[in-house]
């Protein structure tokens, strides 16, 4: 997987990320297209397609990204609020297909989705 999936890769150190937070099974980066003044993606270092199916197969790792979000939350000082979002296939916007969680904060969003 990681030598065709781009979050792997990023993962496996083959492809470099700014990194701001990195536990024993997930990774969290900034996002090369921030469209927010902090955009970070947390994810699993194990390859899974969405967040259904890692839910399914592995719900303490969805746990953990969960957590790994909140604790990216804290150090990139988003108290007054943040939003999460976990594009899902093509209708979705998901253009990687590695489960991500968009982390989009540092000003009030307004009902705009993602993208
Ligand atoms: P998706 O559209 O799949 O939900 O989100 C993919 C995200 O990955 C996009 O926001 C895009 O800017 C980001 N992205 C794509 N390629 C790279 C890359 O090489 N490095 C980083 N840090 N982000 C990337
Ligand atoms: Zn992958």
């Amino acid at each position: 997987v990681s030598d065709t999936c781009l979050f792997c890769r990023i993962v496996a150190k083959e492809v470099p990320a700014t990194v701001v937070h990195e536990t024993g099974t997930t990774l969290a980066f900034r996002d090369i297209g921030p469209k927010a003044p902090v955009h970070v993606l947390v994810i699993p270092k194990g390859h899974h397609a969405n967040v259904a199916d890692l839910a399914g197969a592995d719900p303490a790792l969805a746990g953990e990204v969960l957590a790994a979000v909140g604790e990216v939350a804290r150090a990139e000082g988003l108290a007054d609020g943040y939003r999460v979002i976990f594009n899902t296939g093509p209708h979705g916007g998901q253009e990687v297909g590695h489960v991500h969680a968009h982390v989009l904060g540092g000003a009030s969003l307004g009902p705009m989705l993602c993208r």
